[in-house]
C-alpha cells in the first residue's frame, strides 16, 4: 500500500461517520503525493500524519433560554487545527447541520487557505447546531453570551481568532465581542469581523465576495479576457453572495441569480445596485426569505428547491461564470455537466468545497478557470488578518488602502497557485496550485518546529 493511501485508511479508521472531512482531507492529500515522492523528509517526519490531526477539538454545553422562558441546550465547537504558522483563525458557524465532520472540514481547508494568503495565520474552525433563523435579537444575544462564556478560555489575541461564518454575521460578531470583553476584561482582537467603530476593519464585510471576483478577473488575465459584459450565477445572499454581486455590478458584469435554502431567484436583468440594495435590506435587516425578490421585481422567476433532487435547475442557466456561494457541496456532478454544457467556463468559489469531488473532476477535465474555495475565497480571512494587524497596531486604515491591499493579496493566491502547478506539472491546475502552495509553508514551519 502507497504511504499516501494508508494516511487515508488511517484518517478513515479514525473519523468514522465524517464523510465531510474525509472529502476535504482526500482531495488535500491526494494534489501532495507528488510532493511527498520529490521530499521524501516530509514522509519521514510523518507531517501529513500530523496535519490531518487537529492540535485540539474542545466541545461544549450551551445552556441558554428563549423568550418562553424555556431551557435550551445546544452544541459548541472549536476545532485548533494547525499553529504551525500563526494563532488558530477561521470562522464560527451557527446551522442545525454544524457537526464535528463539518467543522473539522472547515479547519482543515482553513490551515491551508491562511497559509496562502501570505499572512502569518493558523487553521481553525468552530461554531453550534444553533440555528439564528427565527430567533429574537434577545435569544440569539444569550445564545451568544452563553457559547462566549465556555468558548473564551479557549481564544486570545496571539492564541485563536474566531471571525463569522454562516449565522454569524455583524450582530452575532457584536453579541460575542461584549461578553469576550466583559469576561476577560480587556479590549483586544480577538475575534474579527467587528463594527468599524469599535476595532473592525473597513471591507471585512465585503472581502470574501470581492475576494472570489478578483480571483476570477485573475484567472481571466491569464486568457487575455475579463469580467465586463459576462453573464455569472451567484448561489446564497447571505455575506459572500452580496458582495460577490457588488463586485460583479463594478466590473460591469451581470449577476442574474441569487439563493437560500428554499430556492433560487432568477433575474435575466440583472441584480442591479439598487436590487441588490433591497436585498442587503431584505436579508440582513428584515431575515426574509429570497422569494419575496421574485414578487418585489418585475421579470424575475422563482424556483422552489427540491432538496430529494440531484441537482439545481440554478446551476442549468446558460453563463459564462458562477460563484457557488452557499455551503459545501451544493454542486452536484450533473449541475457541473449543466454548467460546462450551457457555456461556463469560470467557476470561482466563494463557499467552502462547495462542489463535489466529481463536479471538480469534470471542471478540471474540461480545462477551464476553476478556482478551488481555498484559493478564490482566501480574501475574508486574509481580510481578518489585516484586522488583526489594525488592532494590535492600535489604527485604522482607510477603505481604499484594505480594498487595494486585499485585490494585492488576491493576485499573490494566484500567482502562487499558477507556480506550484507549473513546478509540479499541473500546469492551469487550481486545485493542485492551491493545495501544493498551501502545502508548502506549513509543513516547512512544522519541518522547523520539531515533532510537536
Ligand atoms: P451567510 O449565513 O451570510 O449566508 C449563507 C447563505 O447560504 C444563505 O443564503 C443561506 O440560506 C445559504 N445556505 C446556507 N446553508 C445552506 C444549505 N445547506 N443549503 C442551501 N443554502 C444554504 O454565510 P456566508 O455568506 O458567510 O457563507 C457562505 C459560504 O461562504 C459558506 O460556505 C462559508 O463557509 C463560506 N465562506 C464565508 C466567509 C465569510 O467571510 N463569511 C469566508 C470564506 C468562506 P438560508 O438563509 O436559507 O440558510
Amino acid at each position: 500500500m502507497s504511504y499516501i493511501d494508508s494516511v487515508l485508511n488511517q484518517v478513515a479508521a479514525r473519523n468514522p461517520n465524517e464523510p465531510e472531512f474525509n472529502q476535504a482531507v482526500r482531495e488535500v492529500i491526494e494534489s501532495v503525493a507528488v510532493v511527498i515522492d520529490r521530499h521524501p523528509e516530509y514522509r519521514a517526519a510523518r507531517v501529513l500524519d500530523r496535519m490531518v490531526e487537529p492540535e485540539r477539538l474542545v466541545q461544549f454545553r450551551v445552556p441558554w433560554i428563549d423568550d418562553a422562558g424555556e431551557v435550551q441546550v445546544n452544541r459548541g465547537f472549536r476545532i485548533e487545527m494547525n499553529s504551525a504558522i500563526g494563532p488558530y483563525k477561521g470562522g464560527l458557524r451557527f446551522h442545525p447541520s454544524v457537526n464535528a465532520s463539518i467543522l473539522k472540514f472547515l479547519a482543515f481547508e482553513q490551515v491551508f487557505k491562511n497559509s496562502l494568503t501570505t499572512l502569518p495565520l493558523g487553521g481553525g474552525k468552530g461554531g453550534s447546531d444553533f440555528d439564528p433563523k427565527g430567533k429574537s435579537d434577545a435569544e440569539v444575544m444569550r445564545f451568544c453570551q452563553s457559547f462566549m462564556t465556555e468558548l473564551q478560555r479557549h481564544i486570545g489575541p496571539y492564541t485563536d481568532v474566531p471571525a463569522g461564518d454562516i449565522g454569524v454575521g455583524g450582530r452575532e460578531i457584536g453579541f460575542l465581542f461584549g461578553q469576550y470583553k466583559r469576561l476577560a476584561n480587556e479590549f483586544t482582537g480577538t475575534l474579527t469581523g467587528k463594527s468599524p467603530g469599535w476595532g473592525g476593519s473597513l471591507i471585512r464585510p465585503e472581502a470574501t465576495g470581492y475576494g472570489a471576483v478578483y480571483f476570477a478577473q485573475e484567472m481571466l488575465n491569464t486568457r487575455n479576457d475579463g469580467l465586463k459584459g459576462k453573464t455569472c450565477l451567484v448561489s446564497g445572499s447571505g455575506n459572500v453572495a452580496q458582495f460577490t454581486v457588488e463586485k460583479l455590478n463594478d466590473l460591469e458584469a451581470k449577476a442574474v441569480t441569487l439563493s437560500d435554502s428554499s430556492g433560487f431567484v432568477h433575474d435575466p436583468a440583472g441584480i442591479d445596485a439598487e436590487k441588490l440594495a433591497w436585498v442587503m435590506e431584505l436579508k440582513n435587516v428584515r431575515r426574509g426569505r429570497i422569494r419575496e425578490y421574485a414578487e418585489e421585481f418585475p421579470g424575475v422567476s422563482y424556483h422552489e428547491s427540491d432538496p430529494g433532487a440531484d441537482h439545481n435547475p440554478l446551476w442549468a442557466i446558460p453563463a459564462e461564470c458562477a460563484f457557488p456561494s452557499a455551503t459545501e457541496n451544493e454542486v452536484s456532478a450533473r449541475d457541473a455537466a449543466n454548467l460546462l454544457a450551457n457555456g461556463c467556463f469560470v467557476v470561482s468559489e466563494g463557499a467552502n468545497m462547495p462542489s463535489v469531488p466529481d463536479a471538480v473532476d469534470q471542471f478540471v477535465a474540461a480545462g477551464i478557470l476553476y478556482g478551488p474555495g481555498k484559493a478564490a475565497n482566501a480574501g475574508g480571512v486574509a481580510v481578518s488578518g489585516l484586522e488583526m494587524a489594525q488592532n494590535i497596531g492600535m489604527i485604522q486604515w482607510k477603505r481604499e488602502v484594505v480594498d487595494h491591499r486585499l485585490a494585492d493579496i488576491m493576485f499573490e493566491v494566484h500567482d502562487a497557485c499558477i507556480k506550484a502547478s507549473e513546478r509540479f506539472d499541473a500546469v492551469g491546475n487550481y486545485v493542485v496550485g492551491a493545495n501544493i502552495a498551501g502545502f508548502f509553508k506549513v509543513a516547512d514551519a512544522m519541518m522547523d518546529q520539531g515533532v510537536v
